[in-house]
């Protein structure tokens, strides 16, 4: 069904995502005095963690920085109970933000926008949902997050299994009954990793399908105590403060110490400490480990060993040792008792390098060896991340150009935020920013904070339309790539760099110079007088109507 202008609904914003970055967005806004429907797919807030809510699911970022700073109130009611929070402890974080700031009254949940296209003429985006209804609305946020389409393997025969498929990123609300079963894990990322650790020491029989080994460092989590709360919430201030200097957006500190800077035992001794300590401390001793390669080749040496001192049997720890491209050139896991988990008798390892999965089966999966019988399979196997939830429908921006022709080589904006020829179109953590390199509190609340600022230049200039100039977003585009060129990260098959969708272009999209010089970038626009933005103004009739 089409619409008229007069059976659209106007709002001055729609708002797209109920994750953390959608829900800041909703009281920014709201408290900058636009009217905004924010749309949600999900049935309440909380975007991945909605979704993800599988056996043992939980952050691996700090509590301290997985959490906002933009409201005293928030911080100061909310105390996180563990250093690193389970998932439904960040779920009932997103419920207690949405309740204590009142942001539900702005969601339409259950609801998916189907397509978005730009009126030129009218200076609005006119916006499908999938309940049938047409929004007409002079901005739009995209807060649709980087990992939030989630991908199924391309293996023959998925939809043939007949026992339990069950996705990680789509866990049903009603726990599934594992007792006892024989279940096959898919995928051994971050999702994967916690759900080994989780199941393998229940009362089941646990066969893990791994292709490519990943790189975990334990994560050590322990309760947070009173005396660290009273800590942390004096000192709430101050650290927000320090996360916004900080490479990673958080609270970790990082060195500058470049690794062969220091003598060779202390450098044991850093990486021993780390290790014990726990969490990604490791990744913050030596200031180089992505740009050098020897210096990475004897972290990843240090990591390797390590796993050859968990595991009992030696030859099973060497199919577990990851190889053939650097540490922390994929994601970095934390674990708690991974390679432990293989110390149990449960637990069954499947090197699909030695022996690859050939189909899905009635059954089961088949490798090249055998049927290796199942009465549940989990899907840990990614996402169609940075780009797929944004091209999951159609955005159509000035002249009829759709988004997934201006990205068909790979996605190029302003800082992941703003793009030319998408007019009053924005990101937040966006492909071209920081992303899932750095802290996303963090990214979302400066992404959100730049979009409000430049909302409220055309306010006070009486603009209509604002988007990047040409130049701006090339130059940016420029300095993302020229500091790839540099990076070890480009050296491994990750979803960092696109190459675990067939056909997506490969490459690294993300700017990874750090949270702090992404900031510095986005304020030297305002700092400018948003020299690198083009504005045009309001056509008469709609600001007359307003
Ligand atoms: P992922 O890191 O992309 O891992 C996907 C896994 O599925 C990989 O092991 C991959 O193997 C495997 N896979 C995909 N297709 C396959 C196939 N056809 N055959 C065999 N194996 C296949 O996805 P994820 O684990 O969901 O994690 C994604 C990101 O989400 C993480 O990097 C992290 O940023 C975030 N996350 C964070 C947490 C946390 O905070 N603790 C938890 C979960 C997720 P290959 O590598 O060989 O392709």
């Amino acid at each position: 069904m089409d619409h008229t202008s007069a059976q659209a609904e106007r709002v001055d914003m729609v708002i797209v995502g109920a994750g953390f970055g959608g829900m800041y967005a909703t009281w920014k806004f709201r408290e900058m005095g636009l009217s905004i429907v924010s749309i949600e797919e999900g049935k309440d807030v909380g975007g991945v963690w909605y979704w993800n809510r599988y056996p043992g699911a939980r952050c691996d970022l700090l509590s301290v920085d997985y959490s906002y700073g933009f409201s005293e109130e928030v911080q100061q009611e909310w105390t996180w109970s563990e250093q690193f929070a389970a998932q439904p402890e960040i779920l009932a974080y997103a419920n207690f933000v949405a309740d204590r700031l009142d942001l539900r009254k702005h969601y339409r949940f259950e609801t998916r926008v189907e397509s978005a296209k730009w009126d030129d003429k009218r200076q609005l985006w006119r916006v499908r949902t999938s309940d049938g209804k047409l929004l007409e609305a002079t901005y739009c946020v995209m807060s649709t997050g980087p990992l939030s389409k989630p991908t199924d393997p391309d293996i023959p025969g998925l939809s043939r299994f007949k026992g339990l498929t069950l996705r990680a990123a789509r866990w049903p609300h009603e726990e599934p009954d594992l007792k006892g079963k024989r279940i096959g894990v898919l995928g051994t990322g971050s999702s994967g990793m916690q759900i080994i650790q989780t199941l393998g020491r229940t009362e089941c029989e646990l066969f893990v399908f791994q292709r490519t080994p990943s790189f975990t460092l334990p994560m050590r989590n322990r309760k947070v105590s009173d005396r660290d709360v009273a800590e942390l919430k004096a000192n709430y201030a101050s650290i927000r403060a320090a996360c916004k200097m900080n490479p990673t957006g958080g609270a970790r500190p990082v060195s500058t110490r470049p690794f062969f800077s220091i003598p060779a035992d202390h450098r044991q001794e850093l990486m021993e400490q780390a290790w014990q300590h726990g969490g990604h401390t490791f990744l913050g001793i030596f200031s180089d480990l992505m740009v050098n390669q020897a210096a990475n080749d004897q972290v990843a040496d240090f990591v390797r060993d390590r796993i050859h001192d968990t595991v009992n049997d030696k030859a099973l720890a060497e199919k577990l040792k990851p190889r053939g491209y650097p540490i922390f050139a994929r994601r970095p896991c934390l674990d708690t008792g991974y390679y432990e988990t293989y110390n149990r008798e449960n637990v069954h390892l499947v090197d699909c390098l030695e022996d690859p999965i050939v189909e899905i089966t009635e059954n089961g999966i088949r490798t090249q060896s055998g049927e290796h019988e199942l009465d549940v399979l989990i899907l840990a196997t990614g996402y169609d991340a940075l780009t797929g939830a944004l091209l999951a429908f159609e955005i159509t921006g000035k002249d009829g150009v759709a988004l997934k022709d201006k990205w068909e080589g790979g996605p190029r904006s302003l800082f992941g935020i703003m793009m030319a020829g998408f007019p009053n179109l924005f990101m937040t953590t966006g492909p071209n920013g920081p992303a899932a390199l750095a802290n996303i509190f963090t990214i979302s609340e400066n992404d959100v904070d730049f979009i409000a600022g430049v909302i409220a230049q055309m306010q006070a200039q009486g603009q209509g339309a604002v988007e990047p100039s040409l130049a701006a977003e090339d130059a940016w585009m420029a300095q993302i790539q020229t500091l790839a060129s540099r990076s070890l990260m480009l050296k491994a098959k990750t979803w960092w760099t696109g190459s675990n969708v067939k056909g997506k272009p490969q490459g690294m999209s993300m700017f990874t110079g750090g949270f702090h010089k992404y900031r510095e970038a986005c304020e030297s626009v305002s700092a400018n007088g948003y020299r690198d933005l083009v504005f045009e103004p309001a056509p008469a009739l709609e600001t007359a109507a307003r």
